[in-house]
């Protein structure tokens, strides 16, 4: 693969975490590799978090939240806006650091990553002013709500979207006026140590956002401590059950954003090359590394030969290369183990019967690549329709009527997403009304808008991340009963 070298160590931050408004390191912390997924090679070491970095942490946060939270909405909404403008503003560097980080070409972090964190800032930052309780009138009486902080939140990220994540967290706790320690994959620890400097540069107090890195211990340690009021997890089903557990056993507020199987319905009269386009984007995109994918693509089988031919002719036509280049489409697995389970998912793919339409091998060389992989004849109880690969290989299932589609699209612990094609608008919304996903899409696939809600359902998660509803999820009444006249007392 023709991925160019880059100088050692090119990504070294100033140090590994970010706390109380300043750059902090303790040598004594597991070293944490950060490795170019396209070269392999070693760009940054840092630390993972001690017992005192974690204690600095949260002391940081939580003395910082009660005045933060004691200012008007507008005027935090103010700092978020700020650091909005300074995100864009410096797109090409931040997406320089997520390509680094996490090897997804510059062709989607241009326009993806720091962006889409952006408008996760300037969306909070618009709404911050808004958040209010209401009035109920009694009587002579009435009771007022206030929409409070919930305190100090965790937010604990995956590697695919390290900049979106910190984003999508950060932006909703700081606008209901809550702090935030956020502890990034161990995997992409570099994004979000950017967006906490520019939070101080716009304006944010220190110690309103912090960022410490840690494997998944330090985790743990965050999840539990008793000055902590929220964790918000972005991770896989499995860790999922895990912090919610020791969240729950602290009465801490959660939001989980957990991993999906996803179906994608295609009906025969729906419009081919979109729906190829759509099957493409929840399949390819990011090297099939997106929490949301589509991964179980169910034809209608009058189509599904002509499907499969014209999907192959598109794939065979993706570039894949160095993800510096603009011109490259699909970049390297993640890390080398995510390369290596996608490719024993890919051979269990074969073993168990399933036919390889494209792809199937990894890459030579030394990034992490592997071809976009498509398998048909895919059957429900094969590994690979059952089991979340996060990889860019997509299963082809065929199907003959709505009814039988719904109840095996269905057939799943998960319910992230779903989406489904066809030029019949009643079929349209009857598919999706009966689809067990949180979010879903007709005649598209993976929009994700931050006015939109976004979130899972059964074993997908908790909570919604985004629109108005991520408030609900940040903030807490207060309820206040006022009375105007005498008390009467029976006593
Ligand atoms: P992961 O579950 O291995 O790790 C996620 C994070 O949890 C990491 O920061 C890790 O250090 C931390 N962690 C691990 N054990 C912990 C513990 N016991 N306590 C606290 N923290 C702990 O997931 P991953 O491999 O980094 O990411 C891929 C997964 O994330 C996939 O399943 C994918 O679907 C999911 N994902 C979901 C969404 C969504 O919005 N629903 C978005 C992106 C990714």
């Amino acid at each position: 693969m023709p991925t160019k070298k880059v100088s050692i160590m090119h990504a070294q931050p100033t140090a590994s975490h970010f706390i109380n408004g300043k750059y902090v390191e303790d040598t004594n912390g597991k070293v944490i590799e950060c490795i170019y997924p396209a070269t392999g090679e070693v760009i940054a070491k840092l630390h993972s978090a001690t017992p005192e970095i974690i204690d600095m942490a949260l002391n940081a946060a939580k003395s910082a939240q009660k005045a933060w939270g004691k200012l008007s909405g507008t005027e935090r909404g103010r700092v978020l806006r700020r650091a909005s403008d300074i995100i864009r503003e410096r797109n090409h560097e931040l997406s320089v650091l997520e390509t680094y980080d996490t090897g997804k070409p510059m062709q989607e972090t241009l326009y993806v990553d720091a962006t889409s964190g952006a408008d996760a800032l300037e969306y909070f930052g618009g709404l911050a002013g808004s958040i209010t309780g209401e009035h109920i009138p009694l009587g002579e009486d009435w009771v007022y709500t206030k929409r409070i902080p919930l305190g100090v939140c965790v937010g604990i990220g995956a590697w695919n979207y390290p900049t979106q994540i910190a984003c999508w967290k950060g932006a909703p706790a700081l606008a209901c006026g809550n702090s935030m320690i956020f502890k990034p994959s161990e995997m992409t620890p570099l994004c979000a140590l950017k967006i906490a400097e520019i939070l101080i540069e716009a304006g944010a107090p220190a110690g309103i956002y912090n960022v410490v890195q840690g494997y998944g211990d330090v985790g743990a340690a965050l999840v539990t401590d008793p000055r902590v009021d929220k964790v918000s997890l972005t991770g896989s089903a499995s860790t999922g059950k895990k912090v919610y557990a020791a969240a729950a056993a602290g009465m801490k507020h959660v939001t989980m954003e957990l991993g999906g199987k996803s179906p994608l319905i295609i009906f025969d009269d729906a419009d081919i090359e979109n729906a190829i386009g759509g099957a493409m984007l929840a399949n390819m995109y990011s090297t099939g590394q997106v929490c949301s994918n589509g991964t179980r693509v169910f034809v209608q089988s009058g189509i599904k030969d002509a499907f499969l031919k014209r999907f192959a002719e598109r794939a065979a036509a993706i570039k894949i290369g160095d993800p510096m280049d603009e011109e490259t489409q699909f970049g390297p697995m993640v890390s080398k183990s995510q390369r290596d389970i996608v490719m024993g998912f890919i051979e269990q793919g074969k073993a168990e019967g399933a036919t390889l339409v494209c792809g199937g091998n990894a890459i030579d060389g030394a990034g992490y690549f592997i071809e976009p992989t498509v398998f048909a004849d895919v059957t429900d109880n094969m590994t690979i329709a059952r089991e979340e690969i996060f990889g860019p290989v997509m299963s082809v299932f065929s199907f003959e009527t709505e009814e039988e589609v719904i109840a095996r699209a269905n057939d799943t612990d998960l319910g992230l997403a779903g989406g489904v094609f066809t030029n019949d608008i009643k079929r349209a919304h009857r598919v999706v009304d009966e689809l067990d996903a949180g979010t879903c899409f007709i005649n598209s696939y993976n929009d994700a808008p931050v006015e939109a809600p976004f979130g899972g359902v059964k074993g997908s998660g908790v909570g919604r991340e985004n629109s108005k509803a991520a408030i609900e999820h940040y903030s807490q009444l207060k309820t206040v009963y006022v009375r105007m006249g005498n008390v009467d007392s029976p006593y």
